[in-house]
């Protein structure tokens, strides 16, 4: 409702035309200045449209400088754990690392030559973040227990069945940082974290540093 409308006591809604709308009657054409300002209700309409409105905006990170690539695997069960990690333990929130989630995260880098285009894809995707964003200083590992991917692959493999499927995860955060070193010229501080569940139920999870 337009303002004049209000003043006038005109209480019409969608009519445009002045000429075209009666005033209600009785005591005359009402003119209240009590009425020049929103009543409640025409605030909490007016709340209630912009909060519509940014219902449907989200919010970005347009400045942001990047310190960190986060490499994780995309099992849904982690995801929480690891976002909730990477912002309490590494004060990283969005905008502040870039994430790379693969299937059993760092798992392209335990034989490259075995499985050459998940290496090469895993290479080419860390070469491409170095090239562009000079603001890295680090990148994060993350294996976590009971991967199915990663024992998808150690099992494809016919890796030492000696070893537990941890034992491998640990093992190849070690490695990680000499194979990158000898792919990537400009290679950063590598910090490497085993995710284990931290109790019976698998409803949180206990970050290791093994690197
Ligand atoms: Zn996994």
């Amino acid at each position: 409702m337009r303002r004049h409308d209000r003043i006038l006591g005109i209480t019409k809604e969608g009519d445009d035309t002045e000429g075209g709308v009666t005033p209600q009657t009785g005591e005359g054409i009402v003119v209240a200045e009590a009425v020049v300002g929103p009543t409640v209700d025409e605030e909490s309409a007016a709340a209630s449209v912009e909060d519509v409105e940014e219902a449907g905006l989200y919010p970005t990170a347009p400045h942001s400088h990047p310190t960190t690539i986060a490499i994780w695997c995309c099992d849904p069960r982690i995801q929480h754990g690891v976002l909730s990690f990477l912002k309490e333990e590494k004060e990283l929130g969005p905008g502040d690392y870039l994430p790379f989630v693969f299937p059993g995260g760092i798992s392209p880098s335990f034989d490259p030559l075995a499985h050459p285009k998940e290496a090469w894809f895993f290479l080419r995707t860390l070469g491409f973040y170095l090239e562009n964003f000079g603001s890295i200083k680090r990148i994060i590992a993350i294996n976590h227990e009971d991967c199915a991917k990663y024992k998808a692959l150690v099992n494809l493999m016919g890796r030492s069945k000696m070893r537990l499927l941890h034992e491998h995860q640990h093992i190849d955060l070690k490695k990680l940082a000499g194979w990158l070193a000898t792919q990537l010229p400009s290679l950063p501080e590598i910090e490497g974290y085993y995710a284990a569940f931290a109790n019976e139920e698998r409803t949180k999870l206990r970050f290791d540093r093994i690197v």
